[in-house]
């Protein structure tokens, strides 16, 4: 592949008022959703897309003072400047080539893994096949299309908000329900046993994104009687429910006997693969757009492979990023369930009332038309590469607004 050109486009989806969601220990303010569209073009014309997404911990984002604007100039500046004018025999030359660029660490993975997913999209459509089709040769699978999705959603609310949008989510045929807890330790004991009778045969998770910290409350005894009470309770997975990097702390927790999972916030494809091994976690959630793309994933998807860890790939964000993750559920081995993040207006979920998180626009314009999605089960597109048409009007539809797209505020003062 000749690469001629590469481009990232720094795009914001207003959540228009801005909405403040109140959890234990302080108030978080909701802002907009952002995203980098990255574009690679070839010799002859084709181009291939993928996105970059905010680092999957908003505090990471928020704390560090990263945004995805600045992440849309390193492609356009190091990233372009590093690719364009070379040949690539092998999709993994790029990330060869970017390793050598003095980019800060984090920017860099985060480079080769957009790079990674539109290089195989560029691939695909060369050869004429979907992207599951070239990853299954690679992993030695029969290609798997149809897959089971978990709805995402819930967002520090009242136990009953919760429940609302767990019956809408099961009578839409969804695997699982996947929420954030955080409104303090009776509430959130509340909210489990809440669910738990109202749904049928729908899975519950628990996405404690590390909030369980953000409050005095929360101390390591409340957690894990929380993780025991879940899990009591029959929650199908307890989800970073100490920092992602307190190896020792997800020990503790899993001799509880919990399902836990984590891995979305692993630096590297290296560390990812390590918290598997630690044998802390049931599930294992690496995210082509934190990992280095499919061939970063690889590494932790075989060391899952046969053993009593599942690969679950983090997904959060548009359905452009919803598709890139379907190719490798479709082809991973022992990989077979996907999250579908749930926002306001879905143009696929009908149901009343409005079970989505906040409002997210841009997830679905980024595509033109909808993903195959028909009773909580995904079809992957079978055309070439991601089998997908971005609509490049969003580039004028959805322009960059400056600042943070979420912001929290402590009741006192602490982060
Ligand atoms: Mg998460």
């Amino acid at each position: 592949m000749d690469i001629r050109a590469v481009s990232g486009y720094a795009l914001s989806s207003p959540i228009d008022p801005p909405q403040d969601r109140r959890f234990a220990g302080g108030t978080r303010r909701l802002n907009k959703r952002d995203v980098v569209l990255v574009v690679v073009e070839t010799g002859d014309g084709a181009r291939g897309f993928s996105t970059a997404g905010a680092s999957s911990s908003a505090m990471r984002e928020y704390f560090e003072g990263d945004s995805q604007g600045t992440f849309a100039d390193v492609v356009d500046g190091a990233v372009a400047g590093a690719l364009e004018g070379e040949t690539l025999e092998a999709i993994e030359d790029a990330a060869a080539i970017l390793s050598r660029t003095d980019l800060p660490t984090h920017l860099r993975t985060e480079a080769i893994s957009a790079i990674d997913v539109a290089l195989y999209d560029l691939r695909g459509k060369e050869l004429g096949a979907p992207i599951y089709d070239l990853l299954a040769d690679e992993y030695g699978t029969d290609p798997t299309t149809e897959m089971p999705l978990y709805a995402s959603a819930g967002m520090y609310m009242e136990p009953e908000g919760y429940v609302r949008q767990a019956e809408v989510l099961e009578r839409e045929g969804f695997f699982g329900y996947k929420y954030r807890p955080g409104i303090g330790p009776a509430g959130d004991r509340e909210t489990v046993d809440h669910l738990v009778d109202a749904v049928d045969e729908m899975e519950i998770m628990l996405d404690v994104h590390t909030w369980w910290k953000a409050d005095d409350s929360y101390d390591a005894a409340v957690v894990r009687d929380l993780v025991e009470h879940a899990s009591a309770a029959g929650a199908y997975w307890i989800e970073e429910p100490v920092e992602p990097a307190d190896r020792e702390g997800y020990a503790d927790l899993a001799e509880t006997g919990a399902a836990l999972a984590g891995g979305e916030s692993e630096p590297s494809p290296e560390s990812l693969r390590e918290l598997g091994e630690t044998g802390s976690v049931d599930f294992l959630q690496g995210d082509v757009r934190h990992h280095e793309g499919y061939t970063g994933c690889r590494p932790a998807i075989e060391y899952c492979r046969g053993r009593d860890v599942e690969f679950v790939p983090h997904n959060f964000g548009t359905w452009l990023g919803l598709i890139a993750n379907a190719h490798l559920v479709a082809a991973a081995p022992d990989v077979r369930l996907l999250e579908y993040p749930v926002f306001t207006d879905d143009p696929l979920i009908e149901a009343e009332p409005d079970p989505g998180m906040y409002p997210f626009d841009l997830a679905f314009d980024i595509l033109e038309g909808a993903p195959a999605v028909e009773d909580g089960t995904l079809t992957a597109p079978d055309g070439p590469g991601l089998g997908i048409e971005v609509t490049l009007d969003v580039l004028e539809t959805y322009p960059f607004v400056d600042g943070p797209w979420t912001e929290f505020r402590y009741d006192d003062d602490r982060r």
